[in-house]
């Protein structure tokens, strides 16, 4: 069965940087189970998915455009202290999570100078290259109740 909009895929993954760092990895644990063509993955790893069948292997380089973007100097701002209060002491690597237009965004103290603290809304992976290899492992039908909730049940989904 080809990958193609609608499909449950089960993939097993690794994630590399340009220094050839692993990132981020599935080797080892339970694979990613996703729905195909509902923007769950990547935008340049769900393309480079589509038309895959079963048992491929194959690596894909994916630009910042179709990864986590570019980053926006608009999303780091300085806050007093004050303004983060009821968070404990505050640390560098703090992440605070906050609901804003475009729905939840998580900025991360990045500096502390002083009462002044830095945070940095952009994604980690913001303005990088990412270095997919796959395998595909499994393709089959998603059931009318996974397209409804838009996520995959059962092995690797939800609803453990
Ligand atoms: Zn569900």
């Amino acid at each position: 069965m080809d990958i193609t909009s609608g499909r449950v895929v089960t993939i097993h993954y690794t994630l590399k940087n340009d220094a050839s760092e692993i990132l981020d990895s599935s080797a080892g644990g339970d694979p990613l189970a996703y729905i195909q063509g509902h923007g769950n993955i990547v935008a340049g790893l769900e393309r480079a998915l589509e038309g895959r069948k079963s048992g491929e292997r194959f690596a894909v380089t994916v630009a910042p455009a179709d990864g986590y973007g570019q980053r926006d100097p608009a999303l780091v701002q300085q806050l007093p202290k004050r303004a983060l209060q009821g968070a404990g002491e505050i640390t560098r690597g703090m992440r605070f999570q906050t609901r804003g237009e475009d729905g939840m965004r998580v900025f991360t103290v990045t500096a502390i100078s002083g009462d002044m603290v830095t945070l940095d809304g952009n994604h980690p992976l913001a303005d990088q290259n990412l270095y997919f290899e796959i395998e595909v492992i499994e393709v089959r039908a998603a059931t009318a109740e996974e397209i409804e909730h838009g996520h995959v049940h059962g092995h690797g989904g939800h609803h453990h």
